[in-house]
């Protein structure tokens, strides 16, 4: 079937980041070629890059967006294992501590791989390029809608310009999130450790902190807060800011570990999801995908698995199509959307419950705010209840999937407990 060319000789794709690489592979069954434009020099080796300057901060891969990635892109596990990823089992070799107690350690029959964005990157351009029939054209900005493909996908990121410029409704979160970040060889006594930490905080409370194993055995370690409180790029700034997390384990490690990078900083004012399903006005057989449709608060690691989410849904649009391509644009965008929708909703809940997010907030906020914490506290009680919050968190499960069955029941009696609980007070 690969490229049989069923529905079409050319597809075209722009951008060369996570979102075009999967669009690649979603296209590459049904047309002849696909080509991709990249503004970027691409290098041979797994190398930070202008156009995505958010590579140099951690990027986690949901299970839900590697199983995405390996189905379109069968080997890409292996790939990434073979190419240094770690891997951490769920959760034995994870420390969240999650606003005022660590998640329970058990094991909950998945594992995670980790490395570096330019990694993970490198693997799927490697895989994708194997395909046969895609080709990448790098040192090649697009400035307009090309044309001369049977479809076209645009995958241009968060910094998109050529979808600017086509109005569509827009939900927008003011999310005001600094990101500071630096690679570290690890001393003696943590080399070799798998361990991904993490410390979330209880809103208001908006200093974050994450540990995270990628390949040649070093850490990638992000600190991050919210509105004017921004993390120094300092390295003695950045220590400073580690020790004064709730629990000491990100500092500890910071102490004596040997920083291979600077400080980099990164500034996300705004969270935004774009309704192209909604009726905008784009071009003929032009499909946005990955960021340009949602970009979120990077802490929740979507934005890559949505990516490969939005591709899956275009690839399975493809596969039972007949007919002109005219109205694959309806089809995918919707199914896209609902992909969107679920990462868009785990995340919005978090960040409107600081009260300086800029947004709005459901009339039943409390109540979902309210559940949402009847989970989490929940889980740690509960394997069942702690798999299913996982699973539904990796986009391995629609959220409808907390609504009913045994998990379910634990949940509510929860958060019936907590309402007894406010009673009391
Ligand atoms: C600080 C930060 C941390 C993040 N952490 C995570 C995480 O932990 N986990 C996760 O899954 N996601 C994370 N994300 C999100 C993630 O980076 C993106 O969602 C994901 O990479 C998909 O992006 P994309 O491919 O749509 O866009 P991008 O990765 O931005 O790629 C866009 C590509 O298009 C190219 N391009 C742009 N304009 C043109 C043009 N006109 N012509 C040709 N080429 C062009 C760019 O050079 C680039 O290669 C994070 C984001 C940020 C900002």
């Amino acid at each position: 079937m690969r490229g049989e060319g069923r529905l079409g000789g050319r597809a075209f794709v722009v951008g060369a980041g996570i979102a075009g690489l999967a669009a690649a592979a979603a296209l590459a069954p049904f047309f002849e070629t696909v080509e991709m434009f990249e503004k970027d020099e691409l290098a041979d080796s797994p190398r930070p890059r202008k156009g995505v300057p958010q590579d140099l901060h951690v990027h986690t891969l949901l299970k839900g967006g590697e199983r995405a990635l390996e189905s379109l892109i069968p080997g890409t596990r292996a790939g990434l294992l073979a190419a240094g990823a770690t891997e951490v089992r769920q959760t034995e070799d994870v420390s969240i501590w999650e606003r005022d107690a660590w998640q329970a350690t058990r094991d909950l029959g998945y594992s995670q791989l980790m490395m570096s964005r330019p990694a993970f990157e490198h693997v799927l351009r490697r895989q994708v390029l194997q395909l046969g029939n895609v080709v990448v054209h790098d040192r090649t900005p697009v400035e307009s809608f090309p044309v001369g493909a049977d479809l076209t996908l645009i995958a241009t990121g968060r910094g998109d310009r050529l979808l600017a410029r086509i109005e569509a409704p827009e939900t927008v979160l003011g999310i005001e999130v600094s990101y500071s970040s630096a690679r570290f060889a690890k001393s003696a006594r943590f080399r070799g450790e798998r361990r991904f930490i993490a410390c979330i905080p209880q809103p208001p409370d908006d200093r974050y902190g994450l540990v995270c194993p990628i390949e040649n055995d070093e850490w990638l370690i992000t600190l991050c807060s919210r509105f004017d409180d921004g993390v120094p790029d300092d390295l003695d700034g950045f220590r400073a800011y580690a020790e004064a997390l709730p629990v000491p384990d990100i500092a500890e490690r910071l102490r004596a570990a040997v920083p291979l990078t600077p400080v980099r900083r990164y500034r996300i004012a705004e969270a935004r999801w774009r309704h192209f399903e909604r009726g905008a006005c784009l071009p003929s057989r032009v499909l946005p995908i990955g960021d340009c449709i949602s970009s979120f608060n990077p802490t929740f690691g979507q934005g890559m698995s949505v990516a490969a989410g939005h591709a899956l849904e275009l690839r399975d649009v493809l596969a039972n199509w007949q007919g002109s391509l005219d109205g694959v644009a309806a089809a995918y965008l919707a199914r896209a959307a609902e992909v969107s929708r679920q990462a868009w909703s785990l995340a919005a809940m978090v960040d409107l419950e600081y009260p300086r997010t800029k947004g709005e907030r459901p009339p039943n906020f409390g109540r979902l705010v309210t559940g949402t914490d009847a989970m989490r506290r929940a889980a740690v009680m509960h394997p069942e209840v702690q798999r299913l919050r996982f699973e539904i968190g990796n986009l391995l499960k629609p959220d409808s999937a907390a609504r009913s069955g045994p998990a379910a029941r634990l949940v509510a009696r929860e958060m019936a407990r907590a309402g007894g609980r406010a009673r009391e007070r």
